[in-house]
């Protein structure tokens, strides 16, 4: 069965047609500007020349539509007839603490994801959109919601409330909740399986280092902490994001800079982070090394801010399981940035970790970084959102098949 996996941003779809059972990726693309002038697709099937479009995309629908013709499409198209996608699987950010695993989409789940959107206002409307959209242009075809939170809902109270008055979470469910789950749930169990090892034996921490970063503690299969928390503002450094900070500086600074509690919080979303700690220099990390190798001392003290703040937190999550067997680097940073996960690894060695300097070298691979006589492994696997998305797709659909029989 083909799987056509979708990404809603607010004004951005990501696409994957993954083939179920090779679990190749057939094509691949983004429709960008959604809802504005220029709005464009770009489109790759595999094996094939890349194409980018300039189509009127005037909602997510459109973008719906410019994605199935370009699937349809003679020339760089990979199906002949919509009944070749046997499914849609739905990156949902928010799933709150009603949705521990991924779902069959029905009214009742579109209600719930609309019911938890105060706690993602820019995300779970956008994905909501995506859902309606798919619904509009190919009814009849079972759709999943996988849930960015899911993972986490093995979290213990414990881990995640915080120390406010108790009614804040009774009342309007504040509390951490935790994202990049698909990423940290598939990254670990992969991890166990390079290993040879069951995931229920070990205690692994995964480091997702992407633009978005966050951290989480699988103890014996189960996320029990991560980084992020009620959004994913919360924990690591990230490109753009300050992550932990003290709450008390948004009212020192907005009565600083005269400006509201929304507008400091878009600054601590899109203008802090490496980008602002660096001094303006970027968010991505290619340049900070760049920079800080030709003596900007902003970007050399960025990235060991950075550094720290993920060695913290993996001497914290290994305090939290009584040790650590795994650390596993991801995403943009982690899959990429071999001197990055040596600064981070400089912060963990008494617990036994090494890095291999040759191995470190390696981009973008699974690879296992100390040495087989290390106490800790730490290894690198790339992370793959949309296969797993494709596989817990599958999973719910031939459930739901054999419910029927
Ligand atoms: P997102 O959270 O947007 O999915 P990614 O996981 O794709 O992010 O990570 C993107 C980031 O990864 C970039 O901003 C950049 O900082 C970093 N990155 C990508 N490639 C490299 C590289 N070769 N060396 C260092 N950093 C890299």
């Amino acid at each position: 069965m083909n799987i056509l996996v979708i990404n809603c941003g607010s004004s951005s779809l990501k696409y994957q047609l993954i083939d179920s059972i090779t679990e190749k990726v057939l094509a691949k693309g983004l429709c960008e500007r959604i809802g504005s002038e220029g709005s464009c697709i770009t489109h790759t099937p595999t094996g094939g020349a890349k194409r980018t479009e300039e189509i009127p995309m005037p909602d997510h629908s459109a973008a719906i539509k410019a994605v199935i013709d370009h699937l349809l499409d003679p020339e760089v198209g990979v199906i002949t007839s919509l009944s070749q996608i046997g499914a849609v699987g739905h990156r949902i950010v928010h799933g709150g603490e009603r949705f521990n695993k991924a779902v069959l989409i029905n009214d009742d789940v579109v209600r719930a994801i609309g019911d938890v959107s105060d706690l993602a206002p820019l995300h779970n409307p956008a994905n909501l959109t995506g859902i309606h959209a798919c619904e509009k242009l190919m009814p009849g075809v079972p759709m999943v919601a996988v849930f960015d939170t899911a993972f986490h809902q093995t979290m213990p109270p414990e881990a995640y409330l915080y120390a406010i008055p108790l009614e804040y979470y009774k009342d309007y469910k504040v509390r951490r909740y935790g994202f990049h789950g698909t990423s940290h749930d598939y990254v670990s169990q992969r991890a166990a399986e390079i290993l040879g090892k069951k995931r229920e034996d070990l205690r692994i921490i995964v480091c997702h280092l992407g633009n978005g970063a966050s951290v989480t503690a699988v103890k014996y299969g189960k996320s029990i902490d991560t980084t992020m928390g009620l959004t994913p503002l919360e924990g690591l450094i990230m490109g753009t994001r300050s992550g932990d900070i003290d709450p008390a500086i948004i009212t020192f600074l907005m009565d600083k800079l005269h400006c509201s509690a929304q507008e400091i919080l878009n600054i601590l979303n899109k203008k802090s982070g490496m980008l602002g700690l660096s001094g303006g220099i970027s968010n991505d990390f290619r340049d900070l090394t760049k920079a800080a190798a030709e003596g900007n001392k902003d970007a050399e003290t960025a990235l060991e801010a950075y550094a720290i703040r993920v060695g913290k937190y993996i001497g914290a999550y290994t305090a939290e399981m009584d040790g650590v067997d795994v650390i596993v680097f991801t995403a943009g940073v982690g899959e990429n940035d071999g001197p990055m996960r040596k600064r981070i690894s400089n912060y963990t060695e008494f617990l036994g970790t090494s890095i291999d300097e040759e191995k470190n070298k390696i981009r973008g691979e699974e690879v296992i970084l100390s040495k087989p006589t290390d106490k800790v492994v730490t290894m690198v696997v790339p992370t793959n959102e949309e296969l797993a998305i494709a596989r817990q797709t599958l999973a719910i659909v031939e459930e739901e098949d054999r419910k029927k029989i």
